[in-house]
């Protein structure tokens, strides 16, 4: 049966980043059950990165079954352009209001994160030419961002592979280095830090492209897919006063690290910053239906509701305010606060982190770990001193699933962000996994 499965799909699936090579023995997933997944053929691995990032409350949760199937059989589904309104749409906009940042209370749904920071730019543009600055354009993003590739979120994502076929990239997008502090590509000046130098960075862009055209800067709290980077802890206070400063709005994309998983709710918290828009989708539903959106700032929301019609903020998507994604979103996030997933997130990601400290202390060939919450990386490097790469990620990576592991790399780095009903046990199955990668390439 497996092989017939595999026939079918590999004539008629056309995948995200498609290539055949790196297709030749897909698993086939047929269900899972928690933080498992088991494929038609009945093997199981362990969903070490959480599907991409946003299966938080695990996997085979029965409620949001049941308020999915309750809210198809009411209402599935009605437009929510202006005009007409549903109310799980309603009451989602309502929970949200405050909830991640105390100034973000109007809320846009899209179905994911991609949508999400579309929106988010969109939105930047038009309350810069409401304010009489229709030259305030440009958006300002990091070297390994990922913002999603649709053609303006692929401009902002910094991954150059995810540009190479379908350039030219719109225009007005710009890169700067990320505040990765093992591999910083800034310059660091005599008596500064990384996490200001980094933020230098951003002020010397705004200066340079001139700050009558920039419109916002957008940044991931933890860039997820370049790699977990995790910004030192004097990065962002700095950013949020040089946007202040030079009028900038600052867009953060939680798509990833919002609703818990780096163990605040919403990860700026942690360093006290607010941004003025928030892009989020993922773990908003934990993955059961697509949905995404946006916050916006008080004074953004203002300019919003006080446009005159014919310079109305004309954005809109069919599946905006989906009554039955927006109904289970609900649920989900009445789970995750009664289980207390997000202090259960930071628990188990201190204890992931430990143990990924202690295959640092013994094998040479780890050249840095980090992460915040259950969002964490291991670097392989051939050389501690050089920290030249050292082109074992990959076959680590084939060990784990081997061993009943599923996850990614990112260049060296293999990325671990199971989902936060994860137990301590089973951190150390994950930990124990890894290192029989890394001794099987020793
Ligand atoms: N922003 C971030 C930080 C992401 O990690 C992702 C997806 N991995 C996106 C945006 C894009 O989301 P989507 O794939 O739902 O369009």
């Amino acid at each position: 049966m497996q092989t017939t499965w595999l026939e079918q799909d590999k004539k008629h699936l056309l995948h995200p980043l498609h290539h055949p090579t790196a297709h030749q023995e897909p698993l086939i997933i047929e269900s899972a059950e928690g933080i498992w997944l088991r494929t038609v053929d009945g093997r199981e691995y362990i969903d070490g990165l959480a599907g991409l990032w946003n299966v938080l409350i695990g996997h085979g949760n029965r409620e949001l079954a049941d308020v999915a199937q309750q809210q198809m059989a009411t209402m599935a589904y009605c437009s929510n352009y202006i005009g007409t309104a549903n109310l799980p749409a309603i009451e989602l906009a309502q929970k949200l209001a405050g909830f991640a940042y105390e100034g973000l209370n109007f809320t846009y749904f899209a179905s994911g994160g991609a949508e999400a920071n579309e929106s988010a730019f969109k939105t930047a543009r038009f309350y810069w030419k409401r304010l009489g600055k229709p030259d305030k354009v440009k958006v300002i993003a990091r070297q390994d961002a990922y913002h999603g590739v649709t053609l303006a979120t692929m401009s902002a994502t910094g991954i150059a592979p995810y540009w190479t076929m379908f350039e030219p990239r719109v225009p007005n997008f710009l890169h700067i280095p990320a505040p990765y502090p093992y591999r910083f590509e800034g310059d660091v000046q005599a008596g500064e830090t990384i996490g200001q130098a980094a933020a230098r960075a951003l002020e010397e862009a705004i200066l340079g492209e001139g700050a009558d055209t920039v419109a916002a800067f957008i940044a991931e709290p933890v860039q997820g897919a370049g790699g977990v980077i995790v910004p030192p802890d004097d990065y962002f206070p700095r950013v949020r006063e040089i946007c202040d400063e030079y009028d900038v709005l600052l867009i953060a994309d939680e798509v990833i690290t919002g609703f818990g998983r780096t163990g605040d709710w919403f990860a700026l918290n942690r360093w006290n910053v607010e941004p003025d828009i928030l892009s989020f989708a993922k773990g908003i539903t934990s993955g059961y239906l697509p949905l995404g959106g946006i916050q916006v700032s008080d004074s953004i929301r203002e300019v919003i509701l006080n446009a005159p019609t014919d310079q109305r903020w004309m954005h809109a998507y069919t599946y905006s305010g989906h009554a039955t994604c927006c109904a289970v979103a609900i649920k989900n996030l009445e789970i995750l606060e009664r289980l207390n997933l997000v202090n259960q997130a930071a628990e188990m990601g201190e204890r992931l982190l430990a143990g990924l400290h202690v295959l640092m202390d013994e094998f040479e060939c780890v050249g840095n770990v980090r992460g915040l919450g259950l969002m964490c990386a291991i670097e392989f490097v051939a050389d501690r001193q050089t920290k030249a790469p050292a082109q074992i990620a990959n076959k680590i990576l084939q060990v784990c699933l081997d061993n009943g592991l599923l996850t990614r790399v990112k260049g060296e780095s293999l990325l671990l962000a199971p989902p936060l009903i994860i137990v301590e046990e089973e951190i150390d199955q994950i930990l124990a996994i890894v290192r029989m990668g890394i001794e099987s390439v020793l």
